[in-house]
């Protein structure tokens, strides 16, 4: 039910920036999904479809996933966090805990394990499309 809470968070968002923007229909809705989320995007996508109304009746959204990124946080760098690379059990266990990542992960410039996640862990709207 996770996914249900997280569309009728955007479809409560997007409401509100279609007052605020003026807008009298919206048309089109872009939102962005970290890989690190733990949410069915086909899910979000018909849930959103069941709670559309008012302005948003007409919409289309369009939910995709973000690469995740890594942020040294000694040096700076920042990196594609890249789960390929790691066996299947290990990207098993940071999709779960991303903190697990600390034993696995080093920054490539320093070595540091030291880093934080930028993306990947959340969810936005990235753009909202409509008539005013
Ligand atoms: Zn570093």
């Amino acid at each position: 039910m996770h996914e249900w809470a997280l569309a009728e968070a955007i479809i409560y968002t997007v409401t509100e920036i279609a007052e605020r923007e003026g807008f009298r229909e919206i048309l089109s809705v872009n939102v962005k999904v970290g890989e690190l989320q733990q949410v069915d995007l086909e899910t979000i996508k018909f849930a959103l479809t069941q709670l559309k109304r008012g302005k948003l009746e007409k919409a289309e959204f369009k939910v995709e996933t973000v690469k995740a990124k890594l942020k040294c946080r000694i040096c700076g760098e920042i990196w594609d966090f890249d789960k390929d690379k790691l066996d299947e059990e290990v990207a098993e266990a940071i999709h779960f805990v991303p903190e697990v990542a600390h034993s696995f992960i080093k920054c490539p410039k320093c070595s540091a394990q030291d880093f934080e996640f930028m993306e990947g862990r959340r969810m936005y709207i990235e753009s909202v499309g409509g008539i005013r």
